[in-house]
């Protein structure tokens, strides 16, 4: 039976999100119970182990990793990289072209205005719009509360003179995508790497603030990637006395007279409670769970309009080799391949490598791992997949082949070859229930990017007692943004229950 009253929360999925929601619930006295339908917390955020190798599937920079800002103090409050070693490398990532030509997107912003003046000299225009665009944002960096007062007074101001003064081009930068502002450089390759860096559609906003983090030394690599992230966060909620029931999967949120009351697990088991948070996938909240009962027009049109991060053709592999030669990097590199080859159901003239040289613990001693992100069609897989066979062999395939492009770029590569692992759409379906095997939810478009200025409502018209948090009302996604989106929800429920919001545990 329902008890309005008991203060009880169930919250589904244990992504960043969830487990966030139920931290601070937690600290807040909440009685909070996860239902996460995997068997390991952390949903995106996570690896897996082949071979003796470790596939990271998530991080590559985590915005906040500077104790000097206000993000990490959010850290500190939920218990992630604690001890953790974070890396803040030189180089974003570089693009290679056979002429021996390399494009190289420092973090440093000097270095990179330098090197992107030299390497194009015919393209100062962009360019240095581009390099002022980021100097714009690099205020835009909340001071950690620890911070000396007078060195965060300094800050604030730098942050509220730098809003006043550049809110119109900020505006101007969120309307301009990718491929807008690739069109505008002469040189071939500059026009191609900004249009490969993120997607074509991405406001280019985006792009600015993640190179003013990183120039920050703000957004640098956790050592030891994803999972120990996910298993810190899982620690410290259930430290604070929260439950998890794992292998749970959700399938409806039960209302009464425009109430959320509780859950219904594909078991058939329900459990009942005070309030729902849903920290899963989106529309299969909206439109699955809750039937569409409570989406608006506005709603509706989101997840008909919005474009979404694309799914992953995901690949791993497993080298017994090291690669020293080149240079750490947050996402790697690319080059052309000889010829364009047809990988999944797309043409490719470049791959795109991401390099685990950074990071030890992924592979054993003398060995690397490396993995291979691909943008493909969700319908293309959802197709291929009903026949399990071609499916497989698909993935054979494309592991094959991928092994033969990269020989083309490291000689004997084939050879050296230990583990090989191929995700597909269907993969991160079934791991996590991001619709249409979506990595990040939705993207942020000159469409939807208001949101950076005003987050979406957690709630549904209509229904009480639900609430949202995560990727899926947090356009352009992110761990970080899993965090605050966990906080700022529970803050709203402490407000609605005229309590005062707690970030440590007190007594609970
Ligand atoms: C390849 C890749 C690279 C990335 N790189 C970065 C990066 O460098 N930096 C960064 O900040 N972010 C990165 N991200 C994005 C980041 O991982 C996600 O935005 C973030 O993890 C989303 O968290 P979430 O909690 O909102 O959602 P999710 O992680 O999707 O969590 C939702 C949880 O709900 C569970 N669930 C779903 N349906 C049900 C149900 N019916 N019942 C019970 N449980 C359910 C899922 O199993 C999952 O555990 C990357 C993601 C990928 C895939």
């Amino acid at each position: 039976m329902n008890d309005a009253n008991d203060n009880s929360i169930i919250i589904i999925g244990a992504g960043f999100a969830g487990l966030s929601a139920g931290i601070y619930g937690r600290m807040n006295g909440y009685k909070t119970r996860i239902f996460e339908m995997h068997d390991k917390p952390g949903g995106l955020c996570t690896s897996w182990k082949r071979k003796g190798y470790t596939v990271d599937c998530c991080i590559h920079w985590l915005v906040g990793s500077s104790q000097e800002s206000r993000m990490h103090d959010m850290y500190d409050e939920v218990g992630l990289i604690k001890d953790t070693q974070i890396i803040n490398m030189d180089e974003y990532m570089h693009f290679e072209s056979p002429d021996g030509r390399i494009l190289t997107f420092y973090t440093d912003i000097n270095r990179l205005e330098k090197h992107l003046l030299e390497f194009s000299p015919g393209d100062r225009e962009p360019i240095l719009e581009f390099i002022n665009g980021i100097k714009m944002c690099l205020p835009f960096d909340q001071p950690s509360k620890h911070a000396p007062f007078p060195k965060r007074l300094v800050k604030q101001a730098r942050l509220l003179t730098g809003f006043i003064k550049n809110g119109n081009k900020m505006q101007k930068w969120m309307k301009v995508t990718c491929e807008e502002f690739a069109n505008r450089f002469k040189d071939p390759m500059l026009r191609k790497a900004f249009n490969e860096i993120w997607f074509p559609e991405f406001s280019m906003m985006f792009m600015l603030f993640t190179f003013a983090y990183l120039h920050n030394k703000n957004a640098g690599y956790p050592v030891g990637g994803s999972m120990p992230m996910s298993e810190s966060l899982e620690e410290r909620y259930k430290s604070l006395g929260g439950t998890i029931s794992y292998n749970s999967r959700v399938e409806k949120i039960i209302t009464e007279n425009g109430k959320a009351v509780g859950i219904r697990l594909s078991d058939g088991k329900e459990h009942f409670c005070s309030r729902v948070i849903s920290a899963a996938d989106g529309y299969t909240t909206i439109f699955k769970m809750l039937e569409g009962k409570y989406a608006d027009e506005k709603i509706k049109s989101n997840y008909e309009k919005w474009p979404l991060f694309p799914s992953l053709i995901f690949v791993g592999i497993g080298v017994n080799r090291t690669f020293n030669e080149i240079p750490l990097s947050v996402s790697g590199f690319s080059y052309e391949l000889k010829e364009p080859v047809m990988i999944g159901e797309t043409e490719r003239d470049r791959l795109w490598v991401h390099l685990y040289n950074h990071d030890p613990s992924m592979a054993p001693s003398g060995k690397t791992v490396l993995t291979i992100m691909l943008a493909t069609d969700y319908d293309y897989w959802k197709k291929l997949a009903e026949d399990k066979t071609a499916y497989n062999q698909k993935k054979e395939e494309i592991a094959d082949k991928i092994i033969e492009l990269l020989e083309q770029r490291f000689p004997r590569f084939s050879s050296q070859v230990e583990m090989r692992d191929v995700s597909t759409p269907m993969t991160f379906e079934r791991y996590t229930g991001n619709w249409k095997g979506s990595f990040e939810g939705w993207l942020i478009t000159p469409d939807n990017a208001h949101v950076l200025m005003k987050p979406l409502s957690q709630k549904l018209p209509g229904l009480s007692n639900f609430y949202m948090c995560g990727q899926w009302v947090e356009p352009g996604g992110g761990l970080p943004t899993g965090v605050m989106s966990g906080r700022r929800l529970i803050k709203s429920i402490c407000r609605e229950d005229r309590r005062k919001f707690k970030t440590d545990p007190g007594k609970i």
